[in-house]
């Protein structure tokens, strides 16, 4: 439970900080955005009112004479133009198209006199909007309705090159706002839409990514578990058994002999479950890429690796009452890179399970034979069995398929396991079809060498 709450909390906090970064990434960008396109929209404005201004200060310039003075030649082009104190309502439309630039768009132009005074004005008529007559070039100016606009300021000369005054140009900033505001919205609606997306994702991805930590977490306490489970059982005997004698007032030679032996066998238990526990945590090590292997791999010729099993459980196998027998099906001799030890743990431990799973009177056969460049090995048996349901669960560290026979058989649920992970290290692989009350075959597979990378196999130690 309380690791669960870890689990969910580092999950959390994992989620939590991808959607943080996340969020701030979107909102950084939300805002680049923004301001790009306002730069943008901007730089277009500026352009724009420069070129609208600059071609009315060209055309205007050469009929001007008197400074300050109204030309009837500015007049004739622009037909809208209004001086200041005169009626201009009878500019028709038909004239005003004449003002091109100044119709176009929200424009507006506005001539003063040297020392700031209105003189005359053209297109928009902005709602008293404040009369600026200093030379500055550009001004943003807001007019009496809140409107904003962007103007420009030139100085205009007379033919003889005498100052008559300026023409301003400006636009409003309407059109240009609206859509500012519609960009605003836009990412004001958009990016806590996208930081609930990224807030599902990032909790979705969390788990993800914690899954396999989580299930590794599980399967390491599971493997303690079992670990502390399997020591207790000889360390609980070395007790019982030392106790006993303990509380012995006298004890001949024969009963400290016994004693002496118990304890014997049950460290040794001990021993080769501590060097089991050992092996398979190198192994692991080793799959994982954690360690590195420390002896490059021999060329192990698997024939006689057969022969050596076969020869040295023999006695075993006659001691349980069955007969092992072995087979090699090939002519040529059929080498493996990897450990030579190793691999003879490998198959010797298929060997003493298939004798230990056997009745008496039945048969263990060991054999050879080659595959589309593998060495195959199989250990039949003519044994107990083993149900299906079991048989994807036999390679599972500690498991046994009845403990209470595995009790009287002395196993530790480690065999299968060990068996495995040295095939895994060698690239090969077992497998095993088995009927309950019929027998069982365990089929190990190794790449031969020099196919493949064989050759880079690593040795188990
Ligand atoms: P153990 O040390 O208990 O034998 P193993 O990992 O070697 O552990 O085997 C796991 C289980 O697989 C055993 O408990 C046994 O029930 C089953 N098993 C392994 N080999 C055979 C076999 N040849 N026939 C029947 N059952 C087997």
């Amino acid at each position: 439970m309380n690791q669960n709450r870890l689990f969910r909390l580092t999950r959390w906090r994992l989620a939590s900080g991808y959607a943080g970064v996340m969020g701030v990434i979107l909102g950084l960008s939300g805002l680049g955005v923004y301001e790009a396109i306002a730069h943008a929209h901007w730089m277009t404005i500026d352009r724009e009112l420069d070129t609208v201004a600059g071609t009315l200060h060209d055309s205007l310039e050469p009929v001007l004479k008197q400074p300050g003075r109204l030309e009837p030649g500015i007049k004739h082009l622009l037909p809208d133009v209004c001086a200041v104190g005169s009626n201009c309502s009878n500019v028709t439309n038909s004239q005003r198209h004449t003002v091109g630039a100044i119709h176009q768009g929200q424009y507006y132009m506005r001539l003063l006199d040297r020392s700031g005074q209105l003189v005359a004005l053209a297109g928009l008529q902005p709602e008293q909007l404040p009369i600026t007559s200093n030379q500055q070039e550009w001004q943003n100016l807001t007019d009496a309705a809140g409107i904003r606009y962007r103007q420009i300021t030139f100085i205009l000369h007379t033919q003889d090159y005498r100052v008559w005054g300026y023409i301003q140009v400006g636009r409003s900033l309407q059109d240009f706002e609206k859509y500012l505001a519609a960009v605003k919205w836009i990412l004001f609606v958009g990016l806590p839409l996208a930081m609930l997306l990224v807030a599902g994702s990032s909790w979705w991805l969390a788990g993800l990514a914690i899954q396999p930590i989580y299930r590794s977490y599980q399967q390491i306490q599971q493997f303690t578990a079992d670990a502390a489970h399997e020591l207790r059982t000889p360390l609980a005997a070395i007790r019982a058994t030392v106790e006993s004698t303990l509380m012995l007032p006298t004890m001949s030679e024969q009963e400290a002999r016994d004693t002496l032996q118990t304890t014997r066998r049950q460290s040794q238990r001990l021993q080769e479950l501590a060097e089991d526990l050992l092996m398979l945590c190198r192994i692991d090590q080793q799959l994982r890429g954690i360690r590195q292997p420390l002896i490059r791999g021999d060329c192990v010729n698997i024939n006689d690796l057969v022969s050596d099993v076969a020869e040295e459980l023999s006695a075993l196998a006659f001691a349980a009452d069955v007969l092992l027998t072995s087979q090699i099906r090939v002519s040529e001799p059929l080498e493996v890179t990897g450990d030579a030890e190793q691999l003879y743990r490998l198959v010797s431990n298929l060997v003493v399970n298939a004798i230990r799973y056997t009745p008496c009177e039945g048969e263990v056969t060991l054999i050879l034979d080659c595959c589309s460049h593998y060495a195959v090995i199989y250990v039949q048996d003519t044994g107990i069995g083993i149900a299906p349901e079991e048989q994807t669960r036999i390679f599972d560290r500690f498991y046994r398929v009845s403990s209470d026979r595995s009790l009287t058989t002395g196993g530790s649920g480690l065999g299968l396991p060990i068996a495995n992970a040295i095939a895994q290290a060698h690239h090969g692989s077992i497998s095993v079809q088995s009927e309950l009350g019929k027998g069982s075959t365990f089929t190990i597979k190794l790449p031969l060498r020099g196919i493949g990378t064989t050759d880079n196999l690593l040795s188990i130690l």
